[in-house]
């Protein structure tokens, strides 16, 4: 390839996001890489017992399908997504679960007393679950496009974000089933943060549902790489970079990478009142994650968790908002918040036939070196007694492990950098161009608006920043 016009450092799902649209673009494409494979938290591999397939990083997919970007990229055309009845379960220790289906309806018609206030709070959004995705999925300081959702928004967020979070409610059934959302924020609870993105993801549960991928969340890098080089763009593995001189001079240097990387290869780059901004950003608490093969599917006493993908285990709202109180004080919880996700009742792609296999990750202190098997262990065999018996092989990784397995992930936390207010309103700058940092360089990753998940929208909302600001291109290339 002759001289880049673009060179892009990372190759997750937000890096090839904006080198798939810079390529389609009609510019010359550089992406550099760290790991010797693409796809950053979005690999799926065999890392317990030979044909046992994993996912590493990422397993569940409801920004994949509502994310504007990947509407746009045809993702579902390439990559075929299998879509549970069951959202998500949040099983009680007395055997029952609590269950969001993708139907909001029957969602609302098994949470007894809760249900009309359920359907209350949530039907009007799941209603304009676009303008929903739209709005949470951009960066906040912007106009909104859909000033009317947006409102909407904010006042569930205001509702279930603040220390009146339990006042619409009765039951146990609904508030557990929220908070097992919010959770995935890894903040403490009540908080704005937490309500806005527990609300986002129960929208899209009852919307697009939570579906996954055949094959593994890997299959949606495949995709992303597949297109990027069918556009002439080039991927160099296995290649760490420390600082700007290790790349060739581009137009344009997007970094799919998190900020204290940034502040290493880059600083020298940044305006002083950027760089002095930048220094005060901060990773989160951490997870620690077990990939388990086993030897069928997990025995949960509830039969409806049997089907669902997606489990939350904890307990009742009170007792996983006092787990993850524990994890921001830098203490491991008796009983952990837990997130399980079982890909191959729906996939059978993922394991020998009648194996099964089960991803799990619970929270933990930022960079925290504790082997998380035998906490995860407990909280499974509690709610599905048996499954101890099941385990072939189980692989292992601390929330210090995770950060060193992507460098993004600074301490095991999985946002790239605390989803705190402060850091969803500035991320990573307070400008309605947050990936535009000056002199030609742009942050396009999770660590930048509109932050965690697998959606391509931070890299694709970067490249149209890049596009437009370095090479005078306004419209977005058409990207199927
Ligand atoms: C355990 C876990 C579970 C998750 N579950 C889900 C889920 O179910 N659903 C969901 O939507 N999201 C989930 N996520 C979050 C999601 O995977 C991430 O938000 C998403 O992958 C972010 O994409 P990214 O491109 O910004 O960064 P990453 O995917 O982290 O990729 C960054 C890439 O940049 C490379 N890199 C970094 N620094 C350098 C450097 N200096 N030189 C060269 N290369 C570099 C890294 O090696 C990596 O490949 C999960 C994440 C983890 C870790």
């Amino acid at each position: 390839m002759s001289a880049p016009d673009v060179v892009v450092v990372g190759a997750g799902p937000n890096g090839l996001a904006a080198a798939v649209t810079a390529a389609r673009a009609g510019l010359r494409v550089l992406v550099v890489e760290a790991a010797d494979r693409p796809g950053g938290a979005a690999r799926t591999e065999e890392v317990t017992l030979p044909g046992f397939r994993h996912d590493l990083g990422a397993a569940v997919h409801p920004m994949a399908l509502a994310s504007p970007f990947f509407r746009a990229f045809g993702l579902a055309d390439r990559v075929p997504f299998r879509t549970p009845e069951a959202s998500y379960a949040h099983p009680f220790d007395d055997g029952t679960a609590a269950i969001a289906w993708r139907d909001l309806d029957r969602t609302a018609s098994g949470l007894g007393a809760d249900g009309p206030a359920y359907r209350r709070l949530l039907g009007p959004l799941v209603d304009r679950a676009d303008g929903v995705a739209l709005f949470t999925l951009g960066p906040v300081l912007r106009v909104p496009r859909d000033p009317a959702t947006a409102v909407r928004f904010g006042l569930a967020t205001l509702d279930q974000g603040g220390p009146g979070w339990n006042a619409r409610w009765r039951g146990r059934e609904a508030p557990a089933l929220l908070t097992g959302v919010m959770a995935h924020t890894v903040r403490p609870m009540p908080s704005l943060p937490s309500a806005g993105a527990g609300l986002a993801l129960a929208v899209q549960a009852h919307a697009v549902g939570w579906p996954i991928p055949v094959g593994g969340t890997g299959a949606i890098a495949d995709a992303l790489v597949e297109d990027l080089v069918a556009h002439g763009g080039r991927i160099e593995t296995g290649r760490t970079v420390a600082d700007l001189r290790d790349l060739p001079a581009a137009r344009a240097t997007v970094l799919d990478t998190s900020v204290p990387a940034l502040l290493a290869i880059a600083g020298r780059r940044l305006a002083p009142l950027v760089r002095a901004w930048l220094r005060t950003v901060r990773f989160g608490s951490g997870v620690g994650k077990v990939d388990f093969a086993l030897d069928g599917p997990v025995p949960w006493l509830d039969p409806t968790a049997r089907t669902a993908v997606t489990l939350h285990l904890g307990g009742p709202r009170a007792a996983v908002a006092a787990a993850e109180h524990e994890v921001a004080r830098g203490r491991v919880p008796d009983r952990p918040y837990v997130l399980v996700a079982q890909p191959s009742v729906l996939d059978p792609t993922r394991a020998p036939q009648g194996k099964h296999v089960l991803w799990t990750y619970t929270h933990l202190p930022h960079g925290s070196t504790l082997d998380p098997t035998a906490l995860i262990t407990d909280a499974v065999e509690r709610l599905a007694p048996g499954f101890r018996d099941l385990v072939l092989a189980a692989n292992a990784r601390s929330a210090a492990d995770i950060g060193a397995w992507d460098a993004n992930l600074g301490g095991g936390d999985i946002a790239a950098g605390a989803v705190t207010l402060r850091q969803l309103l500035a991320r990573p700058v307070p400008t309605g161009d947050p990936w535009h940092l000056g002199d030609g360089l742009y942050l396009c990753s999770a660590a930048a608006a509109p932050g965690p998940g697998v959606h391509g929208q931070g890299g694709h909302l970067a490249a149209r920043s890049f596009l437009r600001r370095e090479f005078g291109i306004a419209e977005a290339p058409a990207l199927r």
